[in-house]
């Protein structure tokens, strides 16, 4: 298509991406014309010369034509960063489904220009010997927030004063006394830049392992030769892939290039962090969901200026200004949180695909129990599988043992826990070594319901029913998980008067409460959403079962990523299939993913670990798989079933969701879009996809909002794409009320 007019920004920041000017294009270059090109255009009255960036290509004028200015030109000698990333906006949208506003906002930086905060780092005042001393003074008054600052400054000489708040959980007070006490001593960067950098490179690190130098020199061949390659790297936790990508990066920074490093906020522990410091000094820039908008465009500058070369952060962070971007790196990148859940509903790891193909880099895909997408494309070679089978610092795998709980029911254990946890977690107490008792999910806590009529409370605004809470409030309440909402708990069935009424089913507090029963010596701590509300809540509870303020720590999946807690050497997982019986297709892979993870908790130290499995079902191959830690086995038995009923990863999925306040129009809707779709698909021929739907969701409201999906799904990307793009074009010409809005979600990770 040779265009004809175009739409510029002039302005390349979040809050000018509504600025859109539309222009003419000679017919001389019309053929030449690309989103993301930088051109060269009048401006204003005075017509002067500017640069701006094409956002969109169309054929027809928004105004009169004769009223509209032509572009001077394309500026093809540069193609700075910011056109890379409009390409990238270009690609999302077409993708994923949105508008092109919407996928310019996920790209984009909020310009907000701070003054530069001053870097402060914490020093250890006094020399190793006396901090010894200290430090067992600190032990003995039991002192767990100094005890937990002055061993990390022993061990890394120095840590930036942030990283200790915020990972460590260190207090102003205590940064205070520490200082008036003088064991430790606090610099702003001003005074001394490279505080940091001397003492830091001291610190030693490990020699590569055979298995990891073999990966690393694979990739300095490969990168040597130009040859850019996206590589799956599945390391078993512990096997040393951190290593790996930090020397991987030192081959692309010695090529002066860049790199971007995605890791899951949750684990981005402080003994991370700590590393990469100390490998990278200030190199890196790490970013975070707590920074102001002010903090992150100070550091994008930052990047953009070269003064860093390595950017770690959660998923945004693939969108770094980065001018000479050579390596993406995303760690434990089967994780959820890669995925968006705003428009467009984009995948992290395509993404920095797309991203890494614009700028020739190479893509490094990190875990321990990979995607099914990722291990499917390995094996067809798509991607480069690299294996590491062994934990680098010769640790071996926990014992894991599967209880029938079938068959504890018929010995008359009615308790959450098994006999053989029972005693392992006796055991423990006795030995003064920790446990961690894991529950599936958090959807099984508690709901009410009338023993007399059936009645099961529900939230007035969504299709799901109230969670009991009787933690930290005056009186039990009724909570919605979805919405908010929160309503007092009466003991009086709204429907039928009768005071039968109660709760079922159980969550974390309940399991708390018994544990406290049956071992009332213990010091338990709980982790799930309620008991970590405050900004650090998690950070808070986590140290303090490092500190080993507590024997036990009962938690929801919120306590299974990351975080080494070397005196753990127990972990016990309650009705471990309960997942597997929820009703979209990842059950299995999530299900796995948690019982691999869990499992890993147990025996991170010197203490080899033992790891109960709960179930009900005990011969599910998921389980079975992942008691063995046998992931290929796993895998095979996963993807034949994906096969036999064509999900991903070898049919793409879409999710059409379409919301809205009345629920006979939002139902009308959606038969309408099924409809339209259908005969495209007449007219196309296209045999070789199926729609499924229209359907009610398993929540068929959510706050006020009624939800319809149908489902549509192909072999091939770009007969999805089309699809897609004419359902949006339909959506556009047949305009519904207001409230009506329509949601794509490709390749979705959640139930709907
Ligand atoms: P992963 O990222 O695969 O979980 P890490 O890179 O975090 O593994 O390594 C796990 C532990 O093993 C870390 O404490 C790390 O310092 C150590 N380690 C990694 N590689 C080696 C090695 N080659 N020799 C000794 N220890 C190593
Ligand atoms: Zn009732
Ligand atoms: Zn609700």
């Amino acid at each position: 298509m040779s265009a004809k007019y175009v739409d510029i920004i002039i302005d390349i920041s979040h809050e000018a991406i509504d600025r859109v000017f539309q222009y003419k294009v000679p017919e001389t270059l019309s053929e030449h014309i690309q989103i993301g090109q930088k051109v060269e255009i009048p401006f204003g009255k005075g017509n002067s010369r500017r640069t701006g960036y094409i956002v969109g290509i169309s054929d027809n004028p928004k105004w009169e034509d004769s009223k509209l200015k032509e572009i001077h030109g394309i500026i093809t000698n540069e193609v700075p960063v910011e056109a890379e990333l409009i390409r990238l906006a270009a690609w999302m949208r077409d993708v994923y489904g949105s508008t092109m506003y919407q996928a310019l906002q996920t790209v984009m930086p909020v310009k907000k220009v701070i003054r530069p905060v001053e870097k402060k780092t914490i020093l250890l005042a006094v020399d190793e010997q006396e901090g010894n001393l200290r430090l067992m003074e600190y032990r003995r008054n039991k002192n767990t927030a100094k005890v937990r600052l002055l061993e990390a400054l022993l061990e890394h000489g120095a840590i930036p004063y942030s990283l200790a708040k915020d990972k460590l959980n260190i207090s102003v007070s205590t940064f205070d006394r520490m200082t008036e006490e003088g064991t430790i001593r606090i610099e702003s960067s001003k005074q001394d830049r490279n505080a940091m950098n001397v003492r830091v490179l001291q610190a030693k690190e490990p020699e590569l392992n055979a298995d990891q130098k073999a990966l690393v020199e694979e990739f300095a061949s490969d990168y040597g030769a130009q040859d850019y390659k996206t590589y799956l790297l599945h390391g078993v936790t512990g096997s040393g892939k951190t290593e790996v990508y930090m020397h991987a990066i030192d081959v692309v920074r010695r090529e002066g290039r860049q790199a971007i490093v995605l890791i899951p906020e949750i684990a981005l522990t402080f003994q991370t962090v700590m590393r990469f410091q100390r490998h990278f000094g200030d190199q890196i820039t790490i970013l975070n969901s707590r920074m102001s908008d002010g903090e992150r465009y100070d550091q994008y500058k930052r990047i953009q200026n070269g003064e860093v070369s390595i950017v770690i952060g959660p998923r945004s962070a693939l969108f770094a200004p980065c001018t000479d971007l050579g390596l993406i790196i995303i760690d434990e990148e089967h994780e959820n949180s890669y995925k968006s859940d705003n428009l467009p509903k984009y995948h992290a790891r395509e993404v920095a695909i797309e991203r890494a193909g614009y700028s020739h880099a190479s893509v490094i895909l990190g875990s321990a129990t990979p995607s099914l997408q990722s291990y499917y494309k390995a094996g067809q070679g798509e991607y480069r599988l690299w294996e590491l089978t062994k934990r680098a610092n010769d640790q071996v795998l926990p014992e894991v043992q599967i209880v029938d709980l079938r068959e504890e029911l018929q010995k008359g254990n009615r308790s959450h826990f098994s006999y053989a946890l029972q005693e392992l977690l006796y055991d423990r107490l006795q030995k003064g070594q920790q446990s961690m008792i894991f529950m599936n999910r958090r959807g099984y806590a508690s709901f009410v319901s009338c023993r007399s009529c059936g009645t099961v409370v529900q939230c007035p605004h969504c299709q799901v029913s109230l969670t009991y809470h009787d933690h930290n409030t005056a009186v039990p309440k009724l909570v919605c998980h979805y919405c908010g909402y929160e309503e007092a708990f009466v003991k009086q069935c709204k429907q039928c008067g009768s005071k039968l009424i109660g709760r079922f089913g159980s969550g974390t507090q309940m399991v708390e409460a018994e544990l406290r029963e049956l071992y009332p010596q213990a010091k338990i701590l709980r982790m799930d959403a309620d008991t970590t509300k405050g900004k650090h809540g998690h950070e808070a509870i986590l140290s303090a079962f490092a500190d080993g303020q507590a024997d036990i720590l009962v938690g929801t999946q919120m306590i299974v990523k990351g975080h080494d807690f070397p005196n753990v050497t127990l972990v016990g997982i309650l009705a471990a299939d309960l997942s597997l019986h929820s009703q979209d297709y990842m059950a299995g892979e999530r299900t796995f993913d948690l019982l691999t993870q869990a499992a890993g908790r147990a025996g991170r130290g010197a203490l080899t670990g033992t790891v109960v499995i709960q179930t009900y079902d005990p011969d599910h191959p998921v389980i079975q798989t992942a008691a063995m830690q046998d992931y290929k086995s796993f895998y095979e038995n996963e993807i034949a079933y994906r096969v036999a009923l064509k999900y991903p990863p070898i049919y793409h999925m879409m999710v059409v969701l379409v919301t809205g306040t009345g629920e006979a129009e939002t139902e009308h809707v959606i038969h309408d879009m099924v409809d339209a779709c259908r005969k495209l698909l007449q007219t196309d021929t296209e045999q070789s996809v199926h729609l499924i739907g229209p359907t009610t969701p398993v929540i068929g409201k959510i706050k006020d909002l009624y939800r319809r999906v149908f489902y549509i799904r192909t072999k091939d990307m770009a007969d999805m794409i089309k699809v897609k793009d004419r359902l949006e074009t339909y959506t556009e010409s047949n305009k519904q009320s207001d409230s009506i809005r329509v949601y794509y979600d490709l390749n979705p990770m959640n139930i709907y």
